[in-house]
């Protein structure tokens, strides 16, 4: 079979030492002469993978002994949830910014749960565009912003010094380059972007914020229920860990600074032809763009159909927009390599001679 280019925003791209190391699992996982699917989460074989998978990111991210790390369910979204209901204290407001969809949905959760203080939002340009003139209050409980808006293709490159607990949303850029995770009371990612497979969830709390949450919050949304439990209160996505641990392995062997110079060289060529060819407009502000999510459309509105036929047909697959924002997105996650996005940038050339 001819290599499909996948382009796809989630699930996504994953390294194929963890697609193999899954079908060598699938037939006989760890020498149990079972497969990973059907083996305990209690034996001492997955129990290695959970413990593994922990340490590892750990490890990648320099995180010290003042953080915890659990694997959940419910995908990103359900910590939109579970954040308010443990960190939102009765008396306190939350901070949020709004800067796309995701973060949206973050927003539209904790009023469920009382205060929320928006202190910007990019909604008056359809989200091109991350606001930065703002200042976190002192008396929220916390400040919640998300690094990378997968649907609308902005990336936050600094981070506040926030006053407050620094919550973060990095579904779909975590990874992707160094960053001072020491800096943040709460990061949380949906594995599908950059990490593994859907069904599983990273969370990373730092103990003091753990110490001010909430006790009154049903079990299976309690953080520190998870924690205490090694993310085995009850029987954790275990195919999913697995990928995510394998996934971890290869992101470790590249190292996060090396991470950053693939993945600053596949936008850059992407963003380049985009700003060449006559064909094509991005969509976001450039100090905002996106390396993990490229969105763009084409300046007469009648090519994109025929230009999403023409990448087909090439084997550049999942190119299409989110069906909020239209238009085209290509997104360059970890595991996509750079031959990948030349073959992009090369069908957006013979579209234009084509079109001329
Ligand atoms: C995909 C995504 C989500 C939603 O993830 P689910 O796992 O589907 O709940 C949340 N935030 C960001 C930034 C995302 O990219």
């Amino acid at each position: 079979m001819n290599k499909v280019h996948n382009f796809s925003a989630g699930p996504a791209i994953l390294p194929q030492s963890a697609i193999d190391a899954s079908i060598q699992a699938l037939q006989n996982f760890s020498g149990t002469g079972l497969s990973l699917i059907e083996v305990s989460h209690r034996s001492k074989e997955y129990e290695a993978v959970v413990a593994e998978a922990t340490s590892l990111v750990k490890e990648i991210l320099n995180l010290n002994d003042t953080y915890e790390v659990v694997f959940l369910q419910g995908g990103a979204s359900l910590q939109f949830d579970m954040i308010p209901m443990n960190f939102l204290t009765p008396g306190k407001s939350a901070a949020y910014v709004n800067t796309g969809v995701w973060a949206g949905r973050a927003i539209k959760e904790a009023k469920m749960f009382g205060e929320v203080n928006v202190l910007a939002s990019s909604e008056d340009k359809n989200f091109n565009y991350i606001p930065k003139d703002y200042q976190i209050p002192l008396d929220v409980a916390y400040y919640h912003c998300t690094s990378n808006n997968t649907i609308y293709g902005t990336e936050m490159f600094d981070f506040p010094n926030s006053p407050v607990p620094l919550i973060c949303d990095m579904s779909s850029d975590i990874f992707s380059r160094p960053f001072d995770a020491n800096k943040f009371d709460m990061i949380y990612a949906g594995a599908q972007k950059n990490m593994g497979p859907a069904g599983t969830t990273l969370v990373i709390i730092k103990k003091s914020l753990l110490e001010k949450a909430n006790t009154k919050v049903p079990t299976m949304l309690n953080y520190k229920i998870h924690i205490e439990n090694g993310s085995m209160y009850n029987t954790p996505s275990v195919f999913a860990i697995f990928v995510c641990m394998h996934t971890l392995r290869w992101i470790k062997s590249i190292g996060l600074e090396a991470m950053e110079v693939r993945n600053k060289a596949k936008a850059d060529l992407l963003y380049a032809e985009i700003d060449r060819n006559p064909l094509f407009v991005g969509t976001v502000v450039p100090e905002d763009r996106s390396r993990m999510n490229v969105n763009f459309v084409l300046t007469n509105k009648e090519l994109e159909e025929p230009f999403l036929k023409f990448c087909k047909e090439r084997n550049l697959s999942g190119l299409k927009g989110h069906r909020s924002v239209g238009g085209l997105r290509a997104s360059l996650y970890n595991a996509l390599e750079i031959d990948s996005v030349q073959a992009l940038v090369t069908a957006m050339q013979d579209f234009e001679k084509l079109n001329a």
